[in-house]
């Protein structure tokens, strides 16, 4: 296998793997290590070249080292790419990828991501450690997605609090784009507390389902975007606020699980000009990330534990909205501001030591 560095600035590590045996064409970023090793999914995607990829790891890596900042999972962040297509994966390809994770020797650490399952993932760990989120049964953290369907409900709650100036969620009204692992979750967690909840999902039979058993409303995709509420939760794909959505919201929280909810940074401005609270995506979508590096600790995995540090995500809120209405900038700002701030203390602490 060739391995490759890939100077890039601002970046510990960026790596490049070619294997013409298996196939393997991949990259792996570690952003910064200051608070820990770096934790981030394996994504496979059939990018159109190689630079698209690079595009691709470098934001995301970026991104897993502010949300671990700020969820103070002492670890770093960092993410690893495929490039290839999903559908022609092999049990060679997936040897030649934990070879290469062990080649980073431990400063990064992987996980799932978009197209890669447990079953990947435990081809991976035949030739390396380094890799987290496995089955409960193989004494690892499981599947985050309820861990992170409790944490942005928590984190919802916390805004409607905020905004309204009492968390009971009976009577209120929220829109739920995306009935997935993460987004059915909350919604049942909402009907229990007595909300009205409306959603949306290409996939109708998910909504159906909701609607029968928990008497969750089915709207269409223009209604869950428009309709007055008081929360818009984005629990599908990345980019739903943009130039065209934010004008036509109706809300006055939007606070999802949803990964890279803004398309652009101005997007977070338009939203607190329009007196939208906006819950920062990776403030209130932590907690799978919190119950992943739970496995890290001394003790090995720990629900209890991964728990605790889940009901921190309204703390982390509350210190992002307070740094936003002291510094005048929007949510998402201060999101980044506030990792920033953590990641520096950090180095500073160290240097002293
Ligand atoms: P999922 O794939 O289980 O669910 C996504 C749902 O969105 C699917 O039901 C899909 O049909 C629907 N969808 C996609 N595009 C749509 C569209 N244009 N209109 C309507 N519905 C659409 O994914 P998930 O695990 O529930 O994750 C949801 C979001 O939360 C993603 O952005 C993910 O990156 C983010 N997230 C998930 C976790 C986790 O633990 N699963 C952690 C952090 C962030």
């Amino acid at each position: 296998m060739d391995i490759q560095e890939i100077p890039v600035e601002g970046y510990e590590r960026v790596v490049r793997a070619r294997d013409p045996k298996s196939g393997l064409h991949a990259l792996i970023a570690v952003n910064d290590t200051t608070l820990g090793p770096a934790l981030g999914g394996m994504r496979m995607w059939p990018y159109a070249n190689e630079a698209e990829a690079l595009t691709d790891v470098l934001r995301l890596s970026k991104g897993m080292t502010y949300k671990s900042a700020i969820a103070h999972t002492g670890l770093g962040g960092g993410k690893s790419v495929i490039i290839g297509d999903p559908a022609k994966k092999s049990r060679e390809l997936f040897l030649a990828m934990g070879d290469f994770v062990e080649s980073v020797g431990g400063k990064y650490i992987t996980a799932e991501d978009v197209n890669i399952g447990i079953a990947d993932l435990e081809i991976v760990k035949e030739r390396t450690g380094f890799v987290t989120g496995l089955s409960r049964e193989s004494g690892s953290s499981g599947n985050p997605s309820p861990y992170t369907a409790h944490g942005v409900f928590l984190g919802l709650k916390y805004c409607v609090e905020r905004v309204f100036g009492s968390d009971d969620l009976k009577g209120r009204s929220v829109a739920i784009l995306g009935t997935g692992s993460v987004g059915s979750a909350l919604a049942r967690k909402l009907a229990e507390e007595g909300a009205e909840v409306y959603a949306h999902d290409l996939n109708e039979e998910r909504v159906a389902e909701l609607e029968k058993n928990f008497g969750i409303h089915r709207v269409d995709e223009e209604t869950v975007l428009s309709m007055e509420c008081d929360v818009f939760a984005p629990c599908a794909l990345g980019g739903v606020l943009n130039d065209n959505t934010i004008p036509k919201l109706s809300c006055k929280i939007v606070a999802g699980a949803a990964n890279n909810v803004l398309l652009e940074v101005q997007d977070g401005t338009d939203l607190r000009e329009r007196g939208i609270l906006y819950a920062p995506d990776y403030v209130i979508n932590a907690g799978g990330i919190i119950n992943v590096a739970v496995e890290l600790l001394p003790d090995g995995y720990n629900e209890e534990e991964a728990l605790k540090r889940i009901r921190r995500i309204p703390e982390a809120l509350k210190e992002t909205f307070d740094l936003a209405e002291s510094e005048g900038i929007s949510t998402a700002e201060a999101a980044d501001m506030r990792a920033q701030q953590i990641i520096e203390e950090a180095r500073a602490r160290r240097s002293q030591a």
